[in-house]
């Protein structure tokens, strides 16, 4: 195994490789398993050590975690103690009240369920996927407390926090004897709201480290859409990524920052990787691949010398709508 760069999650002791794989999209029944295997192979072939998953991940939900068992159970299992296995709970898995939220039931419910389809005895990470406002911050903190003490994770995690229910959390949690881990918010060069709305710094003064998602905006921050939608791509068949996105505004953006990558001798995506990388409260940047070519060219995005104060005036300029 060749080693990426590790990057410490806050003031813990982890270590986190600098990127980190996720298995939101095509990992379902409705993709081959045998592509599939072959991406998560290559992903830990180049140094990534941190999976991450959620019970809604498939089609249909839970599909990913129980593919992700079966890859476990076959060819990684030697590997579990270089491992770092995430997973999440409280987003809609189903119309039942215990399918949803951040409660004590549902969370470890969804827990127990994680564990049982990924063949595994604890995850590293577990995370409360979303706020819920309607369950009282303690009983969430509860429950991962909970899960951390009765050793089915290791460390605790939340997503999608904004940065004063973060604050909140963080402190309820050190409080409580598990300290938060790492927060796992969107953040790419079309995406700033980690910065806008002061994340960042909540980040660093309660000391968790930052797992930032879709730092590609799912893509559309490589030169895949310059010319329409190809094949295959996520903008033709995804529900979350509509090809009505790609329109004039946004090619005049791409074609700027793809014109910096190329003045820079990297690709967009590249550039868009190493820019999320760039801030010390960023401790992996959280990609998706459906190909090993897409791993392969992705993960060289931290061998280019460092962005200027000018170049990112330039991200900035293109970047931010
Ligand atoms: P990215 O922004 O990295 O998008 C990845 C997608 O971009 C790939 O699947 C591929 O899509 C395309 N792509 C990647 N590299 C290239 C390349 N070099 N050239 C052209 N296209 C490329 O991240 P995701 O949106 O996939 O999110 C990553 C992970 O983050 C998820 O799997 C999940 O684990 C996590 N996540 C967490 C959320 C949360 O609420 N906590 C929400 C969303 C994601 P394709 O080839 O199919 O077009």
């Amino acid at each position: 195994m060749t080693l990426l760069p590790y990057r410490r999650a806050g003031r813990s002791g982890l270590d986190l490789s600098a990127f980190s794989f996720g298995l939101w999209q095509k990992f379902g029944t409705d993709y081959a398993y045998e592509t599939q295997r072959e991406i998560v192979l290559h992903a830990f072939d180049l140094g990534i050590t941190h999976f991450d998953n959620a019970d809604r991940y498939g089609p249909p939900h839970r599909a990913a975690q129980q593919f992700f068992g079966t890859v476990l159970k076959r060819d990684l299992a030697p590997h579990r103690d270089e491992l770092i296995l995430s997973t999440k709970a409280g987003n809609p898995i189903g119309p039942g009240p215990y399918q949803r939220g951040a409660s004590r039931k549902s969370l470890l419910g969804s827990l127990d369920q994680s564990l049982r389809d990924l063949g595994t005895d604890y995850v590293d990470i577990f995370y409360s996927h979303s706020p819920d406002l309607t369950t009282p911050l303690d009983e969430t903190v509860s429950a991962l407390a909970a899960a951390v003490q009765q050793g089915k994770a290791l460390y605790a995690g939340i997503s999608n926090y904004p940065a004063d229910r973060a604050h909140e959390i963080a402190g309820l949690l050190r409080r409580a004897g598990v300290p938060l881990l790492v927060h796992q918010p969107r953040y790419s060069i079309f995406d700033r709201r980690p910065e806008l709305t002061g994340l960042l710094e909540v980040a660093e003064e309660d000391g968790f480290g930052l797992v930032v998602y879709s730092p590609l905006a799912q893509g559309l921050l490589t030169d895949k859409y310059l010319d329409g939608v190809p094949a295959g791509a996520r903008a033709q068949n995804s529900a979350f990524l509509s090809p009505d996105v790609i329109d004039e505004t946004y090619r005049e953006r791409i074609t700027g920052l793809n014109k910096l990558a190329a003045q820079r001798g990297q690709s967009l995506a590249q550039l868009a990787l190493q820019w999320v990388l760039r801030r010390p409260e960023v401790t992996s940047a959280l990609i998706g691949a459906s190909s090993t070519e897409q791993l392969d060219h992705n993960v060289k995005a931290l061998d280019f010398a460092p962005l200027t104060d000018d170049e990112l005036a330039v991200v900035d300029k293109y970047g931010v709508h």
